[in-house]
């Protein structure tokens, strides 16, 4: 089941209640952006799927429990298909979600508490219920979103393999080390990573000097067409590269790089792999606009790739809560306090140094 997304109309809709109910940040400046420069399709760096309203939260939990309850039985009768009554607790808000012929459920209206069964029923019986369905345009948006969404998941979990080889070939120095991705059409793809150059030293928590320690390493693809060595390359400008030296497309379509990234940015993101989710999301995500962090923190999985790939805030293992795709130097230390609760970082160097 795919999450619940608002139709344009209730999208306009959500737009009028408070807008303390977006969790984090609403996407009313990005869509008036978007519009301004003519994108070609506005939504496109929107992902209504994930919007953090506390309406389509609650829509999304009526869908993780089955569609159990909370049914406007009028309503329902009157649109001849179920209508699920959303509701958030803390503001009193409503909302209507209804499952369009594929299944897909949509958030089709949101307004405040006075929205009774009996007013929804109303309402459905003077507009038609034809006019709380998605249309073609709310299909053309989730459509495009789909696409947009599969090309960023891609590189998200290139990203990951691509970690998970560099950390086996600084283990394996002089080694050229295997990983394995998967591709736009689902195949399996290797790569070979090799560390050519760099040698890193131990982290001295004690002190605030330079970690500035790089490592130079070399990727080699597998022969492949233009949209996986795209998907390669986006998966490597997440890593921050200082200097790309090669970026050569062979005779057979293979991709050699050799990319100089900073050792303290693999270990964040190897953290991200090692690190289990055991925490509690907050039920409150406040947003805080962009603030630079002086140093490279370490993240959960789960909250560091979306943070990177869809600019997300996530929490830090020290507690911070931040934006790691707005935080782009790639010359900073790694924070002491999170290195402290995990050593991640020393511990790749005591295996290199061993
Ligand atoms: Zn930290």
């Amino acid at each position: 089941m795919r999450s619940v997304r608002p139709t344009l109309r209730a999208l306009q809709q959500l737009r009028c209640l408070p807008a303390d109910l977006f969790l984090s940040e609403a996407p009313w400046p990005r869509l008036k952006r978007n519009i301004t420069h003519r994108e070609r399709n506005p939504f496109l760096d929107i992902d209504l799927s994930s919007l953090d309203h506390r309406l389509l939260h609650a829509a999304n939990s009526i869908v993780d429990k089955g569609f159990a309850s909370d049914r406007y039985k009028a309503a329902s009768r009157t649109a001849e298909r179920p209508v699920y009554e959303v509701r958030d607790h803390s503001s009193g808000c409503r909302g209507a979600m209804i499952l369009d012929d594929n299944g897909d459920p949509w958030l089709v209206y949101a307004g405040y508490h006075d929205w009774s069964d009996a007013k929804v029923a109303a309402a459905l019986k003077k507009s038609r219920s034809r006019y709380w369905m998605p249309n073609e345009k709310d299909f053309a948006i989730r459509e495009a979103e789909d696409a947009w969404l599969a090309s960023k998941r891609l590189a998200a979990d290139t990203l990951d393999a691509l970690i998970i080889g560099i950390h086996n070939a600084l283990l394996s120095p002089n080694e050229t080390v295997e990983c394995g991705i998967t591709d736009h059409n689902g195949s399996e793809q290797r790569l070979e990573v090799q560390v050519i150059s760099g040698k890193g030293q131990p982290l001295n928590l004690d002190e605030s000097g330079d970690q500035e320690a790089y490592i130079t390493v070399s990727i080699l693809s597998g022969p492949n067409d233009y949209e996986s060595r795209q998907t390669l390359q986006r998966a490597i400008s997440y890593l921050k590269p200082k200097s790309l030296e090669y970026n050569v497309i062979q005779s057979d379509g293979s991709l050699y790089m050799e990319v100089t990234v900073s050792e303290a940015i693999i270990a964040q993101l190897f953290a991200s792999v090692v690190l289990s989710s055991s925490e509690q999301k907050p039920s409150r995500l406040s947003f805080t606009p962009y603030e630079a962090q002086p140093c490279l923190h370490y993240i959960r999985k789960e909250s560091l790739i979306p943070s990177m790939v869809y600019g997300k805030a996530a929490l830090s293992l020290c507690g911070v809560w931040f934006i790691p795709s707005q935080d782009e130097s790639s010359g900073k230390p790694i924070c002491k306090d999170c290195e402290k609760i995990e050593p991640v970082f020393n511990g790749l160097h005591q295996v290199k140094l061993e």
